[in-house]
């Protein structure tokens, strides 16, 4: 018997004893930067001349690791590799493979500061941050262990036999797919979505983002250090327009799991509808994709609290975060004093590179990022909107944007509709609560959403017709907890699958009755 689920605990770094263990962890790290990563297919380390390099956003000229790039011919191989290995692994024990998982999990737990240390480097994730990214990828890895223990127990699967019929449903796996993650939450989103396909017994290729391959292959050696076998988890970092739609394509590929942008999502969505020739199935495709997510404070909030949660929705992880807060409506009585707070909180925010100190906030992830941030504080200002706090950048040695808040905004403008995916959250006044939920769901998309209020008429509206996937209350929007607040968004936010949550693994699952005769 395991023991039941709960969440892993964060890092208290305001104890000494902690910040030294991170700051050795660092310079530990730092004695392994640079080196050559290989592919992994079929259990084989495949090295290419070609390289990505992966840098530190906070610190341009650091290499982390030079990662092999996987090609067509490549992605090709890794894909056969996935379809034979999918014949034995699928009649492999739920039990072996859910401990596969419990045993990842540990050995990530004992090395949580040399993780955490590599996605601080990689990614640019101050330490508080990047502490709450191992510990849900260590979540989704014990969570969806018991989800497969409980699927396989047939608990809530009973059907209905009748004498001299018998008759049985139960679920099964659906095949080779293709996992494409993210750099955002380069470890947990990583993790919970190449291991959820394998637990289930499907088998899988890899395709992490190209701006964090280095955290991918750390779980890699993990998850092999715990027994998983070769050609499992085929390691195939690689560009998304050549290896990426090779994949998506590819009449062996069942299923495509992609975290990213509304863009790349819906033209995978599109690409894997189209069946190829020599394709058996139809294949799934689950999408998580952007936000626009909004934080309302009606005018019988706390609004501290509401400051607070939005200074932290907005600007944790530099607004970094498809789940972060862009956007504030505010009630017209209230909108002064709760913005003139937030530019307060923001004011106290420290930005640098958090690989040398512990700072609020570090680099957005690269320069198209930090151009495309920067631009839209362009935008804002023609768009009318008033900059009261931040709005500018320096590249010099990584790239850094102070956290950047917009007061007036047209609720209809592009700063209020478009994904910004950096630290800039935009504020607009409404005169009542019916105005109010019509602006937050004025946005094509759907993802997380937050009222601060103690109206509780207001809070049932807003349970009954804000259309997010997570809607919270009286809190921040972002920092949903594997097991606990099942996340994923609706609209353009994507397939709603819900990771996390109790039924996210029938997304690599199909069920199949059996009948018998006797
Ligand atoms: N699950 C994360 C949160 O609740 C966001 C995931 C994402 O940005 O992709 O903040």
């Amino acid at each position: 018997m395991v023991v039941p689920f709960t969440h892993e605990p964060f890092t208290d770094f305001s104890l000494e004893e902690n910040q030294k263990a991170q700051k050795e962890a660092l310079h530990q790290v730092e004695q392994m930067l640079g080196k050559e990563y290989p592919l992994l297919i079929n259990g084989e380390e495949i090295y290419t001349d070609d390289k990505i390099v992966s840098t530190n956003p906070g610190n341009k000229e650091e290499v982390i690791g030079k990662v092999s790039k996987a090609n067509k011919e490549l992605a090709e191989k890794a894909i056969q590799s996935a379809n034979e290995h999918f014949d034995w692994w699928r009649k492999s024990t739920a039990e072996m493979r859910a401990d596969i998982l419990f045993r990842t999990a540990a050995i990530v737990r004992r090395r949580r500061f040399e993780f955490n240390a590599w996605i601080i480097k990689e990614a640019g994730k101050p330490w508080k941050e990047a502490d709450a990214d191992i510990a849900e990828g260590i979540d989704f890895l014990e969570y969806y262990g018991r989800q497969m223990l409980e699927i396989d127990s047939g608990k809530g699967l009973d059907i209905v036999s009748r004498p001299i019929e018998n008759n049985r449903f139960s679920y099964i796996p659906l095949g080779a797919g293709v996992v494409i993650s993210p750099w955002n939450f380069l470890f947990a989103i990583m993790a919970g979505t190449a291991v959820s396909p394998i637990v289930t017994g499907n088998t899988v290729i890899l395709k992490p983002a190209s701006n964090t391959p280095v955290i991918a292959y750390k779980l890699m050696e993990a998850l092999k250090e715990a027994g998983l076998p070769g050609g499992i988890i085929n390691y195939l970092p690689g560009p998304g327009g050549e290896v990426g739609d090779y994949l998506v394509e590819h009449p062996k590929t069942r299923f495509v799991s992609f975290t990213g942008s509304r863009e790349v999502g819906t033209r995978i969505f599109e690409r894997a509808a189209v069946v190829q020739e020599g394709q058996e199935w139809l294949k799934r495709v689950v999408a998580e994709m952007g936000g626009k997510d909004t934080i309302i404070v009606d005018d019988n909030a706390d609004l501290e609290l509401a400051a607070e949660s939005i200074v932290n929705s907005a600007f944790g992880f530099s607004g970094q975060k498809c789940s972060a807060c862009s956007r504030v409506v505010a009630h017209e009585d209230v909108y002064d004093q709760l913005l003139d707070r937030c530019v307060e909180l923001t004011k106290e925010l420290d930005v640098g590179d958090p690989s040398e100190q512990n700072y609020y906030m570090g680099a957005v992830i690269d320069q198209a990022s930090y151009d495309k941030i920067l631009n839209y504080v362009e935008i804002g200002k023609e768009e009318g909107a008033r900059l009261v706090h931040g709005g500018t950048g320096d590249d010099k040695n990584g790239f850094f944007i102070q956290p950047t808040i917009f007061a007036d905004a047209d609720p209809k403008s592009r700063i209020m509709q478009e994904e910004i995916f950096g630290p800039v959250v935009a504020f607009t006044k409404a005169k009542d609560f019916d105005e109010m939920l019509d602006i937050a769901n004025n946005t094509e998309y759907g993802l997380t959403g937050a009222i601060i209020s103690n109206n509780r008429t207001h809070i049932e509206m807003a349970k009954e017709d804000f259309h997010v996937g997570n809607l919270y209350i009286n809190r921040g929007c972002t920092a949903a907890i594997v097991g606990y607040h099942p996340f994923g968004g609706f609209k353009m936010s994507g397939t709603d699958s819900k990771a996390g949550g109790p039924d996210y693994l029938n997304n690599f699952l199909q069920g199949k009755t059996i009948s018998e005769m006797y």
